[in-house]
């Protein structure tokens, strides 16, 4: 375990496989046991001992709440039982009357959860385009509470400005929530940028195998944490053990499994981008994309997500049909490559309207570049493109790809 004197030395690839506290209490396990247990001896009436009831605490969520806390550089991390769960427990600190700003390209579970539940408790949600600084100001009235954001945003990878909003809701005394599962703390880490609260869903990069689903929250001041560890406990959507030690897992590799699927994911966009087949590519690593710049500079990285559009909606059937490497699928940043068709599958719980006003077209597909060899990817996309009748021909300037290997 790195020290704290340590910590602040340690490249990030290294504090993210340190993550993990190695305790005496655990006999020095290098891998933190999974405390699969509900409640605790009370030795005595007195001095309770740290833990008493696993909602409240356990040692293994406990470890990975410690782990996200460090990594995302805030007071204190949650762990919940689904991304939905720690989304909608922050939204929990918020009552009557209250306002949240949105992106208005939410995805798709929260923008229901703040449509269609918290409604009911009389929180009101507005949507603004967040990559527009003037927008987010001109939406602010005495009723707003908080600013939530995402970026990338998805489907359509807008990036938004995180510190200039920031800067703004610090002035109107809003907090600034992120969401930042497309990222992770390894690309980007909002709370630097001046964010309150970071949320994730875990299921995605931070479980990164297919095969948990988790949410996480850090809060960056002492203050709100405490708020959030009552939420937490009060509401009691937590995150069982085993799915905790999962997720301490999946860090331990997030290091090299994002720069895979970055690497993947430039070459891959880049591919589409020259495809005739493919009418417009949605990544922020393109020089083309608006946000290329910005998030150059804001994020240590683009991400392995990359949306792309074909030519009508006859091809994306055929499309799927198709192609045999990567799963069609919801849910992303796992090891194997997932196609989602977004207005049929993550963003169908939308209102057609405000789904195509979000530029969820019928013709959009997005992709989670897994972490399978890019060429067998390509070439599988290739010969599902010529089934669809275009020519390999059709690829303008497949030979001059430049490969960083
Ligand atoms: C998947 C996802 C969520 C929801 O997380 P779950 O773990 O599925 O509940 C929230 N935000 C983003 C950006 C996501 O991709």
């Amino acid at each position: 375990m790195l020290k704290n004197n340590q910590k602040t030395h340690a490249s990030f690839g290294t504090r993210l496989v340190h993550a993990e506290p190695v305790d005496e209490r655990h006999h020095g396990a290098l891998s933190m046991p999974i405390y699969q247990v509900s409640t605790f001896h009370q030795f005595s009436l007195s001095e309770p001992g740290r833990y008493d009831y696993s909602r409240s605490g356990n040692p293994t969520r406990e470890a990975l709440e410690q782990a996200i806390a460090d990594l995302e550089g805030g007071y204190a991390g949650f762990a919940f039982s689904s991304g939905m769960a720690a989304i909608s427990s922050v939204f929990c600190l918020f009552k009557t009357d209250d306002e949240i700003l949105l992106s208005d390209d939410i995805y798709g579970g929260t923008y229901r959860a703040i449509t269609k539940l918290f409604p009911r408790f009389g929180i009101q949600a507005k949507f603004v385009n967040t990559t527009d600084i003037n927008a987010v100001r001109d939406a602010i009235t005495p009723a707003t509470r908080a600013v939530f954001l995402e970026s990338p945003s998805n489907p359509q990878m807008n990036i938004t400005d995180i510190e200039a909003v920031c800067r703004l809701a610090k002035q109107h005394n809003l907090l600034t929530i992120v969401d930042n599962t497309f990222m992770t703390p390894y690309l980007q880490q909002p709370l630097r940028l001046g964010a309150d609260i970071v949320v994730h869903s875990a299921t995605k990069y931070i479980g990164g195998h297919s095969d948990v689903v988790g949410g996480l929250v850090v809060a960056a001041e002492k203050e709100l944490a405490e708020e959030i560890g009552f939420i937490q406990n009060a509401f009691g959507a937590i995150l069982g053990p085993q799915d905790s030690w999962l997720l301490l897992r999946g860090l331990k590799t997030l290091k090299v499994r994002m720069d895979q699927h970055e690497k993947s994911a430039r070459r891959i966009a880049e591919w589409l981008d020259n495809h005739s087949a493919v009418e417009r590519v949605y990544y922020p690593g393109l020089a083309h994309h608006p946000g290329h710049e910005l998030a150059a500079v804001q994020a240590a990285g683009f991400g392995g997500i990359i949306s792309f559009s074909l030519r009508n909606v006859e091809q994306v059937e055929s499309f799927l049909n198709q192609i045999t490497l990567p799963a069609i699928a919801v849910s992303l940043g796992a090891v194997e490559s997932i196609v989602t068709y977004p207005a049929r599958m993550s963003h169908a719980s939308i209102p057609e309207a405000k789904r195509k006003q979000m530029g969820v077209t019928d013709t959009l597909l997005r992709l989670s570049v897994g972490l399978e060899e890019p060429d067998d990817l390509i070439h599988d996309f290739e010969q599902a493109f010529r089934c669809m009748g275009f020519a390999s021909s059709d690829v303008r300037t497949y030979g001059n790809i430049s490969v960083s290997k």
